[in-house]
């Protein structure tokens, strides 16, 4: 029993050997290559296999293909079967899924509808990521200088926008990705789809703080990520924790409803942009570099937190009536399928344009191990790897079938 799926018995010259291989690496297929020309022993078990000097000959799955055409081959191969399948059952083929709908997969979204490629866009929620609960966006080129933008106003209309140019825009949870050849194979809850390239761009989540107490008072006065909610903390005493953009959006936006804020920082100076934090400043929001959080108290209701500073060796209390964490991204689990494709720190690494090691799999925006996570940075990651993918998707066609 030959050991590899696809072998190949070829004499190495004759026009049928190059259609049959053609076929083979435009399905990405790879196979093992037994020469009848040089090998004596291959040439007499061809000839009593097939009763004649027949070239080439396949083994594709437990079975022997004399000379296939490139139909019977990709059949015998199961990629031609399944396409079949899928248009039976009335499933279009897209040339492009992209996977989340926040700002990088619209941008991708967008950006492949410019280079002609059907694509539909899949996003569990919404789409805007995390730009739907940023109430003001002040970061973005010619968005939010002179009057606030709430962030679901710029998510609707990339939404709009990626609509306008023709992409289709779905909600789904896409629970694995499977690669079949030249295909791939979405499955979601909103239905399985087929296409020829999959962008993922399904952002990152946020960092945990695990210490004594968070989890006595989530969403009881705990709080993650700038979902904020002003009432909440009208004339209150908030802690936010964390040092990054994110966590200076939300002490910014904070010091309009709250009491006081106060904002304990890991690091040994904010890593949040120096503008941020002189606007948190300029806003009487107290920030504390060099912090630990080391635990939080109360009864029924959130009391005290205790940190300890650098420098300082006792534990400080600070009394508050609401924390929120903002410790920045953290990368998620990888969708069923591609635990594969390399990562660097938990996040996709890639090639320039978002490009992986696998065929027609381009990743985008906050999920890869982009320098920046800013809205400017990863609409142009998205939108830098549609073309890619697009300029890949043209020299990567189809195989003519033999007729
Ligand atoms: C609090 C905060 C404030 C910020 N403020 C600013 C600012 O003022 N200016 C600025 O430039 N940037 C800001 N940013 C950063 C910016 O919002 C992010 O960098 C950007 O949203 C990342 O875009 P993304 O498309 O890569 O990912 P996301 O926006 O995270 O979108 C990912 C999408 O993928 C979807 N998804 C994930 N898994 C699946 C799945 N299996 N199936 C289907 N869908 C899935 C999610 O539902 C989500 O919609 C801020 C970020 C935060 C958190």
């Amino acid at each position: 029993m030959p050991a590899a799926k696809i072998i190949m018995f070829s004499d190495g010259v004759s026009e049928s050997n190059r259609l049959a291989k053609d076929a083979l690496e435009a399905q990405h297929l790879s196979w093992d290559e037994r020469s009848t020309a040089t090998d004596a022993e291959t040439n007499a078990f061809v000839r009593k296999l097939c009763g004649a000097a027949v070239s080439p000959v396949l083994y594709v799955k437990d079975q022997w293909l004399p000379d296939p055409t490139q139909e019977e081959l990709l059949e015998a191969t199961g990629v031609r079967f399944d396409i079949e399948s899928c248009e039976s059952r009335g499933q279009t083929i897209f040339d492009v899924v992209v996977v989340g709908l926040g700002p990088a997969g619209l941008a991708a979204c967008h950006g492949c509808r410019l280079g002609g490629l059907s694509v539909l866009g899949l996003d569990e929620n919404e789409p805007g990521g995390h730009l739907l609960p940023l109430t003001d966006v002040d970061e973005y080129l010619g968005v939010g200088f002179d009057e606030a933008v709430p962030g679901a106003d710029i998510a609707a209309n990339f939404a709009e926008h990626a609509r306008h140019v023709g992409a289709t825009l779905m909600q789904g949870k896409v629970n694995s990705i499977r690669i079949q050849g030249a295909f791939k194979r979405v499955h979601s809850t909103a239905g399985n789809f087929w296409a020829r390239a999959v962008i993922i761009a399904t952002g990152a989540a946020q960092r945990e703080l695990k210490i004594e107490g968070v989890e006595k008072f989530l969403n009881r006065g705990i709080r993650y990520g700038a979902q904020v909610d002003a009432q909440i903390y009208t004339d209150r005493r908030v802690a936010v924790i964390g040092g990054g953009d994110e966590a200076m959006h939300a002490a910014i936006f904070l010091s309009r409803f709250a009491k006081f804020v106060t904002v304990l920082c890991p690091d040994d100076e904010p890593t949040a942009e120096p503008l941020l934090v002189e606007r948190a400043i300029g806003n009487r929001v107290r920030v504390i570099p060099g912090t630990r959080v080391a635990a939080v108290k109360g009864d029924d209701a959130l009391d005290y937190l205790f940190f300890v500073e650098k420098g300082i060796p006792e534990e400080q209390g600070l009394p508050l009536d609401a924390m929120v964490v903002a410790l920045g991204p953290a990368p998620k689990t990888p969708i069923p399928g591609l635990e594969r494709l390399p990562q660097d720190e938990g996040y996709f690494a890639h090639g320039e344009g978002g490009k992986t090691m696998f065929g027609g799999i381009y990743v985008a925006g906050d999920c890869t191990n982009i320098d920046t996570r800013t809205l400017m940075s990863v609409v142009a990651s998205g939108s830098l790897c549609a073309k890619r993918l697009w300029q890949w998707l043209a020299s990567h066609p189809l195989p003519k079938l033999k007729v």
